[in-house]
C-alpha cells in the first residue's frame, strides 16, 4: 500500500524536497507563512492549515523548519504533530538540531508506537534544487526501509548512521568542519587579493591543490559576482556552530576552532548579515569587526 506522505517547512530548502516528492506522489503540505505552501498547492499539493492536520493526512511526516524552537512549535500543542500521532507513523526530520531535542521527541513519539528518524542533510540550496543532496538519518533499520524510497528523490547519497540521534550527531560534525573551511577559505582568498594576486588564479591553484574545498568554490564564485543572497543564512550557519559546541559540552570535549569561529561568526551577525549568506563572512575585510 502507497504511503501517504506530508512536508512541513517549505523555506529555501524545504519547497524544492517537497516539490521532488510532489513530482512522484501526493504530498500534503504546511508552512507557517502560508504563501510558500499555497505555491506548491498550485502545482498539486494538498494544503494543510496546521501542523497537526499534516499529520492527520500522512504516513510518513516530512519536516525542515531552521532550529529546535521552530521544530518545537511544530511539534508540540494542540495543533501540533505529536498530538495526533498514532502507531506506524514516521517522521522524518530534515532540520538541523540539537541531538538533545532529537532525543526527547524521539521518545515522545516512540510512546505513541511512532517512530521518529533525524534525517539532517548537506549540499545546500543548489543540492535541494537539484535532488542531489546528502542524507544522513539516524533511525531503526525497518523505519530506514520504509522512508528510503521517498530520501533518494531528494538526495543521490543516502546513509543509515545509526539510531534515533546519531544522524543530527553526523551533521553536527560535518557543519562544524565546513564552517571552518568556509572561514579559512575566505581568510585565504581576502589576503591572496590584498598580496595582488587574481580571484582566477586564487581559485584555479587552490581547487587543484592541497588547499581544495566545496567552500573555496563557493567563496570565489560568491566574490566573483558580488552576490551575498541566502542559500545558507548567517544565522543559521552562526545556529550550527552553537550546535557543535553544546554537543562538544555534553562531552566534554575541547573544541578550540570551533569556539573561535562561533564568536567571529557571531560578530559578523551582530554587524546585520543575519538574513545574508554565510558567503558574505568574506566582506569582515571591508567592515569593522574588531
Ligand atoms: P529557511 O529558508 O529560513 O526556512 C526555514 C523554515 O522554517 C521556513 O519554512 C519557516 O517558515 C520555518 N520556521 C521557522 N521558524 C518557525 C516557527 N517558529 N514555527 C514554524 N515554522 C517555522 O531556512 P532553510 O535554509 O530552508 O533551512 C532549514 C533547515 O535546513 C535549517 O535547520 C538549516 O540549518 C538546514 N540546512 C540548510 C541548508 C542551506 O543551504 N540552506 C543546508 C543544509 C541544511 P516561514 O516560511 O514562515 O518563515
Amino acid at each position: 500500500m502507497a504511503e501517504r506522505l506530508g512536508f512541513i517547512g517549505l523555506g529555501i530548502m524545504g519547497f524544492p524536497m517537497a516539490a521532488h516528492l510532489l513530482q512522484h506522489h501526493p504530498v500534503t503540505v504546511y508552512n507557517r507563512s502560508v504563501e510558500k505552501a499555497e505555491r506548491l498547492a498550485a502545482k498539486g499539493a494538498n494544503l494543510a492549515s496546521s501542523p497537526r492536520q499534516v499529520a492527520e493526512a500522512s504516513d510518513i511526516i516530512f519536516v525542515m523548519v531552521s532550529d529546535d524552537q521552530a521544530l518545537e512549535s511544530v511539534m508540540e500543542g494542540d495543533d501540533g504533530v505529536i498530538s495526533v500521532m498514532g502507531p506506524d507513523q514516521i517522521i522524518v526530520d530534515h532540520s538541523t538540531v540539537s541531538v538533545r531535542l532529537t532525543e526527547v521527541l524521539g521518545a515522545r513519539v516512540a510512546e505513541k508506537g511512532a517512530q521518529w528518524c533525524d534525517a539532517p542533510v548537506t549540499g545546500g540550496d543548489v543540492g535541494a534544487k537539484n535532488a542531489t543532496l546528502t542524507i544522513m538519518v539516524g533511525s531503526d533499520p525497518e523505519s530506514y526501509r520504509r522512508i528510503e524510497p521517498y530520501l533518494t528523490l531528494m538526495g543521490k547519497f543516502v546513509l543509515r548512521v545509526g539510531p534515533t540521534g546519531k544522524g543530527q550527531a553526523l551533521k553536527v560534525v560535518s557543519n562544524l568542519v565546513s564552517a571552518l573551511n568556509l572561514m579559512a577559505a575566505a581568510e585565504g582568498i581576502r589576503l591572496g587579493l590584498q598580496a595582488g594576486l587574481s580571484l582566477d588564479a586564487l581559485e584555479a591553484v587552490m581547487t587543484h591543490g592541497s588547499a581544495q574545498s566545496f567552500e573555496v568554490t563557493k567563496i570565489a564564485d560568491r566574490v566573483r559576482r558580488h552576490d551575498f543572497s541566502p542559500g545558507f543564512s548567517v544565522a543559521n550557519r552562526l545556529k550550527d556552530l552553537d550546535l557543535a559546541l553544546a554537543l562538544a559540552d555534553s562531552l566534554g570535549f575541547s573544541a578550540p576552532l570551533g569556539a573561535s569561529a562561533q564568536t567571529l561568526f557571531a560578530a559578523h551577525k551582530a554587524l546585520g548579515f543575519q538574513a545574508d549568506d554565510e558567503s558574505s563572512y568574506v566582506l569582515r575585510w571591508s567592515q569593522r569587526h574588531d
